[in-house]
């Protein structure tokens, strides 16, 4: 047996803290934590010394490129390669270089990435520059070794176009007004808040020779027909069982190169549907967390290739099976360790914890829309509000205690005791003491306060988690601000922050749901209760460019009214460009290789007719098999010329909102129409006929 050191590899190809002490004299790593740690400006001769320190560095573990890593609007990483090589000198050999100045910045074409009119071609300037928060690491993979540096990317003008800027301003949003916050309450020695983010990860491991055979899996990513296997989930017994070898194998590859790049991939296990797992690692700062998931997906895609299989990342491989999503557990924590989510010790930040839950009741109510829009993408359309994924409505899950402690609040104005007969320590107000973990679990709820956390569950798989974290830390930044706005101005602070306690948890317990989200109570419920329900992407899109949202991202100077716009708009293209390739992916299927399989087996069966009856007899299984098929075939080839006919029609609107309107009411649902006969067909037509591996196939032959 091979022996794993996991705390000597931990980290090994990643530049951190360790690394740049050995590496970058002491005044030269002063001066770099100031600005990791404060953002104080770098100066030219500190990056300089820098650069070349990484260099060196990355070159001992075999890189020849540097690549400014960076996540444009496409919700995936993209980077540009450069050699360290400087122009050959006049005696031939070449040196090895890397400025202070190529660490800082570089100049993608900013044109060929999505900038919803932000950019065009003409004026294609964009920048990445380097994000020292989070630590540049060294990547090997078939081209070689590669120094990947964190970067955000902006335009020439300034306007963000990838996720990391939004994100990392909104995370110094919200420490600014945490801190204002917490120092009403006495802490003088917490100097940031941190937003903590731990994302567990879903995906799907099918063989690779099968995925090959399966254009749908090839172009969309998902199966876009399949009949139901006789077999499916439902003797729960994939949940947690024992993994397979070759996944095993996957999986402790996977681990082995995500400790070597500082994530730590903690726990692994199999999921509800059969060749479905998970991988969690332990939590971060909320922006090595975003990048960390970015490693989490291309580490698991490029090991699975190796072992032969494919990951599937998509929200929905399988209709009718279980689907993937993205668990983003977020809290709050100083940079002394306080965790703000914690209800505490003392009564003290018992009455702080209080004030906090109730300003995140407020931002969550008054910001769903947004939230539920930052979940939203094409493969989680297939997902959210089926019976797995928490649906399309936000609420908050609180459990029982702390729901107990609201309902005191809201009926009395005081909360005086407090449930299981815990000790009542009113402290500086009438609240009570109230322990973490005396909640029980609720896996229906999208949001739910979990112990000193919360976990928001209507993240897609495939999804990069900035989005739905900025608006995290956006709304929760606004709702201190405005605590805080109030609390400041309040001359017996005592009354004011039970009032505003009192008030919050009033107007906004309209949020809160204990009970089971997936039940059709609970929509007609939420809709009793006025709480937005956007069944899909298109629905949820306009949520970003509200009045609410334009001035909520505006205040703290996350986002212009240009910038998300432009978001918008580039969202309603991707909708549109992707339900366009599912559909001619459809088209493509349905006319070269599954109809013809029909149509053949057709043939056959005909044949058999004709010469069961020249031999005297008649057939009924080869009649009535003939007679279905024939009329199941001849409904998806009147189903695929209308698919492509609207595929057409869809060209025509113009790209934005009404193409993606038009996809989502015409396009979706003659692919829906066109699937469900193909799909009988395939329980009907001989599986030698079928020209491709069957949903139980890629299940359970991994
Ligand atoms: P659960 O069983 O509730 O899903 P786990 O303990 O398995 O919780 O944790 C799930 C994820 O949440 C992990 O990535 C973990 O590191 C993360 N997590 C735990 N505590 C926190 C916290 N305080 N803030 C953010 N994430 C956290
Ligand atoms: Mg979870």
């Amino acid at each position: 047996m091979e022996m794993i050191n996991i705390a000597e590899i931990f980290g090994e190809d990643v530049f951190n803290d360790t690394v740049m002490q050995e590496r970058l004299p002491k005044k030269v790593y002063k001066e770099l934590r100031k600005t990791i740690d404060e953002g104080k400006d770098l100066d030219p001769m500190t990056a300089e010394v820098v650069a070349n320190a990484m260099k060196d560095w990355a070159m001992e573990k075999g890189a020849t490129h540097y690549t400014h890593w960076f996540q444009p609007l496409t919700g995936i990483t993209a980077e540009k390669h450069d050699s360290f090589i400087s122009p050959a000198r006049k005696d031939g050999t070449a040196l090895a270089e890397f400025s202070g100045k190529e660490l800082i910045k570089s100049e993608p074409d900013a044109s060929s990435f999505p900038s919803g009119g932000i950019r065009s071609t003409f004026e294609a300037r964009g920048y990445t520059t380097w994000d020292c928060t989070s630590p540049a690491f060294v990547r090997h993979d078939a081209a070689g070794a590669t120094l990947c540096i964190p970067t955000a990317f902006c335009s020439y003008t300034g306007e963000s176009l990838d996720m990391k800027t939004p994100l990392l301003r909104s995370i110094e949003a919200l420490n600014i007004q945490a801190l204002r916050l917490i120092r009403i309450f006495g802490n003088t020695t917490s100097k940031k808040v941190i937003p903590s983010v731990g994302a567990e990860q879903e995906y799907f491991l099918v063989d690779r020779d099968k995925f090959l055979q399966r254009k749908d899996l090839i172009y969309t990513g998902h199966t876009l027909f399949g009949a139901m296997p006789p077999k499916g989930q439902e003797l729960d017994d994939q949940y947690f069982g024992a993994i397979r070898e070759r996944v095993a194998g996957f999986m402790k590859n996977v681990n082995l190169e995500l400790w070597k790049l500082g994530v730590s991939a903690k726990t692994q296990h199999n999921e509800a549907a059969p060749g479905q797992h998970e991988l969690a690692p332990i939590y971060n700062d909320c922006n090595i967390s975003v990048d960390h998931n970015q490693l989490v997906m291309e580490v698991m895609k490029k090991v699975a290739e190796r072992h032969g299989m494919m990951c599937l990342l998509h929200e929905k491989p399988f209709a009718g099976v279980n689907g993937s999503g993205k668990h983003d557990n977020w809290s709050l924590v100083t940079d002394d360790g306080i965790n703000l989510l914690d209800p505490g010790k003392t009564p003290h930040e018992n009455v702080q914890f209080l004030m906090i839950l109730t300003c995140i009741l407020k931002a969550v109510d008054e910001h769903a829309d947004l939230l539920r829009e930052s979940a939203a993408n094409v493969g989680n359309d297939y997902r959210l509000g089926g019976n797995e994924a928490p649906p399309a409505i936000v609420s908050v899950f609180l459990g029982e205690q702390l729901q107990d402690v609201i309902t005191q609040l809201v009926s009395t104005g005081m909360a005086t005791s407090s449930i299981k007969g815990e000790k009542l320590d009113t402290g500086v107000s009438t609240l009570p003491y109230i322990t973490r973990d005396a909640t029980d679990r609720n896996r229906t709820s999208p949001f739910a306060f979990t112990g000193n956390k919360f976990e928001f569950r209507m993240v897609g798989s495939s999804a990069s988690i900035a989005e739905p974290n900025i608006v995290l830390n956006s709304i929760t930044a606004e709702a201190f601000a405005d605590a805080c706005d109030y609390l400041e101005k309040c001359d017996d602070l005592e009354i004011g922050i039970h009032d505003l306690i009192k008030k919050y948890a009033t107007e906004h317990q309209k949020i809160i749901f204990n009970g089971n989200s997936y039940s059709e109570e609970w929509v007609a419920e939420a809709e009793r209760r006025g709480l937005p329900n956007l069944r899909t992407m298109v629905d949820a899109i306009p949520a970003l460019s509200s009045e609410n949202s334009v001035k909520l991202f505006g205040r703290f100077g996350i986002f212009t009214e240009a910038e998300l716009k432009s978001r918008e708009e580039i969202k309603y293209e991707d909708y549109a460009k992707e339900i366009n390739i599912e559909a001619r992916t459809m088209i493509d299927m349905a006319s070269k290789s599954l109809i013809p399989a029909c149509l053949k087996y057709i043939k056959d069966l005909s044949d058999t007719v004709i010469a069961v009856k020249n031999a005297g007899y008649g057939s009924h299984a080869a009649e009535e098999n003939l007679r279905k098929i024939t009329a199941l075939t001849d409904k998806a080839h009147n189903a695929l010329v209308k698919l492509i006919a609207d595929d057409e029609e869809s060209l025509k609107i113009p790209e934005g909102r009404e193409r993606a309107e038009f996809c989502k009411e015409t396009v979706k649902k003659d692919m829906e129409n066109l699937r469900t006969p193909i799909d009988e067909l395939e329980m009907l037509v001989g599986k030698d006929y079928w020209p491709m591996p069957s949903y139980g196939d890629l299940l359970f032959e991994v």
